[in-house]
């Protein structure tokens, strides 16, 4: 599953999500990824929504302008864009992997309760890799953070029955 063609090492994948950084680069300037006709269109779909779709749910947009179109060659996409850096695939936790079609660094928020997921207002915090500098053997290359909470939704419904929203994920 390595890039082909590509000398990244470990820190490549963080050189790519900053050269893409530029708003949602165009197709054409990204990468020599062959753009299928299929591919594009779940490209598009995950761009279209905010909602850090699962491939399940990539799919269901997917089929209602490519009515033949497999799961399986969904997933396959999907990991192909991902592994490109045209979309990113979330390291969150919660059943199922999400896709993003902001591919620059940023923090999420999961509700444990229903599972939505939505961006954070808050600039990565690279401070917290500088901490570790000289104090970890590791060299260090990047970091996750997610936030965990109650969607307004969950929380409203919550508060309505008094009770719920307490499983950790
Ligand atoms: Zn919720
Ligand atoms: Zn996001």
């Amino acid at each position: 599953m390595r890039k082909k063609g590509l000398t990244t090492s470990s820190i490549g994948s963080k050189v790519v999500m900053v050269t893409i950084t530029r708003k949602r680069a165009k197709l054409s300037d990204s990468r020599k990824i062959r753009m299928t006709r299929q591919r594009q269109v779940i490209l598009e779909a995950i761009r279209e929504v905010d909602c850090h779709p699962t491939a399940d749910e990539v799919y269901e947009i997917v089929r209602q302008r490519l009515p033949h179109i497999s799961l399986g060659t969904v997933y396959r996409n999907l990991e192909i864009l991902s592994e490109e850096g045209l979309t990113q695939k979330l390291a969150l936790g919660g059943p199922q992997k999400r896709f993003d079609g902001d591919t620059k660094k940023h923090y999420h928020v999961r509700c444990i309760c229903c599972g939505r997921v939505d961006d954070v207002p808050m600039e990565p915090l690279t401070s917290v890799e500088d901490a570790l500098r000289g104090v970890s053997d590791y060299e260090i290359t990047g970091h996750s953070l997610e936030f965990l909470g109650l969607c307004p939704h969950c929380k409203k419904n919550t508060y309505d029955t008094g009770r719920g929203g307490d499983e950790n994920a």
